[in-house]
């Protein structure tokens, strides 16, 4: 594991333009749990009432989804370590893009640049439209919510409102998913923090970041369907990981 930290402290002191994937393994540690781990969402909930055409069709369904995200214990959530690490190595000079599969912002909070952020599954940080696309900030509409309103409507077109976040079912943010696409095409080192790397197309970047020449590195709890892809595979927690690495890359720069 030394080794293994080192060697990926070296490939991103060396590297020319470094891409981050994150998945809800780095947020674990914020007490956020991810879905596919021992205690992950869909050991309690099951997706597929959670849909977006059951959303668009379902009384029931508007009412079951504006309540677990009312309940969601992620509007508290701070940042943690691995979080910080990776701002830490952009206030370095060294992080071109985070491509995050997450909608808890806690890499904003973090202090990643908003710019450099790109949340391909969209932020529960906001509201949108359905119809209009207006959007709202979350607190504002989680307030309608916690007073008693089931489900939310805009107050400009009378449309349902959800979290901006990407539901099953629901067409991927066009913009940001091509801004992700080039973002791995273009890096020389691409980097997967907390992911299981099942869920597509973001399981598909590291192939393509491969494809255009650039080297791999994993850091997972456990492993995941692309690890024979990279050179470095670290498999542990991201929060105690990363910023072991960051204290390195920051001996090698000095
Ligand atoms: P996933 O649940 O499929 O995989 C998470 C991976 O992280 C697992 O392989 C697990 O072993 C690993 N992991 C857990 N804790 C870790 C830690 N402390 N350090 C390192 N690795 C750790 O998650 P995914 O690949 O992101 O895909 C699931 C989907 O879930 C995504 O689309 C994402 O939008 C959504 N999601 C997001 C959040 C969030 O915003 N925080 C939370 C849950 C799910
Ligand atoms: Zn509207």
């Amino acid at each position: 594991m030394v080794d293994q930290v080192a060697g990926l402290a070296e490939r991103i002191a060396a590297a020319r333009d470094l891409v981050f994937l994150t998945g809800a393994g780095i947020s674990t540690e914020s007490g956020i749990p991810d879905f596919r781990g021992p205690d992950g969402t869909w050991t309690k909930f099951n997706a597929e009432d959670f849909t977006f055409q059951k959303f668009l069709t379902r009384h029931d369904t508007r009412v079951m989804t504006w309540q677990r995200f009312r309940d969601n214990p992620a509007h508290d959530a701070q940042p943690n370590a691995a979080h910080r690490a990776i701002a830490e190595l952009e206030q370095l000079g060294k992080v071109d893009r985070v491509v995050t599969q997450n909608i808890d912002g806690l890499h904003q909070l973090a202090g990643s640049s908003a710019s450099r952020v790109i949340e391909i599954h969209g932020t529960m940080r906001w509201v949108a439209c359905l119809d209009c696309n207006k959007r709202y900030p979350a607190a504002e509409i989680l307030e309608r919510v916690r007073a008693g309103m089931e489900v939310p409507q805009c107050d400009d077109c009378g449309g349902w409102l959800k979290s901006a976040t990407i539901s099953f079912g629901q067409p991927m943010p066009a913009a940001a998913m091509a801004e992700a696409v080039a973002a791995a095409q273009r890096c020389d080192l691409f980097i997967v923090v907390g992911s299981s790397l099942v869920v597509y197309p973001a399981a598909d970047l590291p192939v393509q970041a491969v494809r255009s020449g650039a080297r791999l590195a994993i850091l997972n709890a456990t492993d995941t369907t692309l690890d024979r892809y990279a050179e470095v595979i670290l498999n542990g927690q991201a929060g105690a990981i990363l910023p072991a690495v960051v204290a390195k890359v920051r001996e090698a720069l000095s």
